[in-house]
């Protein structure tokens, strides 16, 4: 076989990510021009105000190459985190940092653990590195919290070739969560020379007193890796800036495994900006709170299941009929998000809209079933 042969076999096993339906093209499509969008989490409110007003003085050099260790945006997160700028690791989105922790850990003698219906991005970039993919079951429907993480699961599955374990709190895309005590009692049984990464993309959004902040845990843990995006409350998701907190050690070795400018300077700028727009913070959770409670309240109305979600989306069972209800939606110009891809065939993922997004989606719903 030849080299390009021998990568064929193993590039062909890999799965494209499959994202939400972009407005643009189903409004090619249609012909039509009011499409809403509730399949990607983004921010219905749009980004923070005080991120918009630095992108156009930003933009003034964009023939420079962007500050390669992002410092002001470092310097932004250690202050706003009680951190060490040296333990902030900045990538082109999370998916980014995702990547280049399993390219610091994973080969092919190697192994990932992560758990049924986790966010994708895990078994994608393990699978990219050659490693082996080890999948924990999730929680059934008899535990307190079915399609959740089962750590005990995922602690059982623990090898002498394990070298890091993803959680996602809250999970993308069933919304389920861990809480402090068993997040904190499985850190505590990792053995530390397993990096375990938890994915915070969701933290901002989360309201409940029993979920954790993971920082809290770092000096304590060596091998704990926390993920966080601009993606999803900063609403920069178009801007792709993401990062990681970690010791320092481990921040050093992500900095070798990097691309050089893996952060833009508009989205720098951006993300340093927003993290000072406690304001937008404050009014994308609460429009967040409405819109889940809203979407709730309209489904137990009509007796329809869907999974508790501590995110900015509701996971929803629409049975055999899921990808008819899709179909329909997206033909009346609402797009949802199918997650057949993640062995949910029976469920669409809806993101939390604008009270004026969300009395559209139910209308449009509504006449589909
Ligand atoms: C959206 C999301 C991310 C963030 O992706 P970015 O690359 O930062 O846009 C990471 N993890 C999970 C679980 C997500 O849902």
């Amino acid at each position: 076989m030849s080299v390009i042969d021998s990568a064929l076999v193993q590039i062909k096993q890999l799965h494209p990510y499959s994202p939400g339906k972009p407005i643009e093209e189903l409004e090619r499509e249609l012909g039509i021009s009011n499409v809403i969008k509730l399949a990607s989490n983004e921010n219905p409110l749009g980004c923070s105000p005080l991120a918009r007003q630095v992108l156009e003085s930003a933009s003034e050099h964009i023939e420079l190459y962007p500050d390669a260790n992002a410092y002001y945006l470092k310097q932004a997160l250690a202050r706003k985190l009680g951190i060490g700028e040296n333990q902030v690791t900045i990538g082109n989105g999370s998916n980014d940092v995702l990547d280049l922790i399993a390219r610091s850990f994973l080969d092919r003698d190697t192994e990932a653990i992560f758990s049924q219906y986790a966010f994708m991005v895990y078994a994608m970039v393990t699978q990219a590195c050659g490693a082996s993919a080890r999948v924990a079951a999730a929680m059934d429907a008899s535990r307190e919290t079915p399609y959740g993480h089962d750590l005990d699961a995922m602690h059982g599955l623990i090898s002498s070739s394990t070298r890091i374990i993803f959680i996602a709190n809250p999970n993308n895309p069933t919304g389920t969560w861990l809480d402090a005590d068993e997040l904190e009692y499985f850190l505590e049984r990792v053995p530390d020379r397993i990096a375990v990464v938890i994915d915070e993309a969701y933290f901002e959004y989360v309201d409940n007193k029993r979920y954790p902040n993971a920082l809290q845990w770092l000096t304590r843990f060596p091998n704990l890796i926390v993920t966080r995006t601009f993606s999803k409350i900063y609403g920069l998701a178009g801007l792709r800036i993401g990062y990681s907190v970690s010791s320092p050690e481990l921040c050093d070795l992500f900095n070798r495994v990097r691309q050089p400018f893996n952060g833009n300077s508009l989205g720098l700028a951006a993300a340093r900006a927003a993290l000072d727009d406690d304001d937008f913070v404050v009014r994308s959770r609460l429009c967040n709170q409405q819109g889940l409670q809203s979407m709730r309240q309209w489904l137990d109305q009509r007796g329809i299941e869907y999974i508790p979600s501590a995110g900015n989306f509701l996971t929803v069972r629409f049975g055999e009929s899921s990808a008819r209800v899709y179909q329909s939606l997206l033909e009346r110009g609402v797009i949802v998000r199918p997650i057949a891809n993640y062995d949910m065939p029976h469920f669409l993922r809806i993101s939390a809209g604008t009270e004026a997004q969300l009395a559209r989606m139910y209308e449009v719903l509504g006449e589909v079933l």
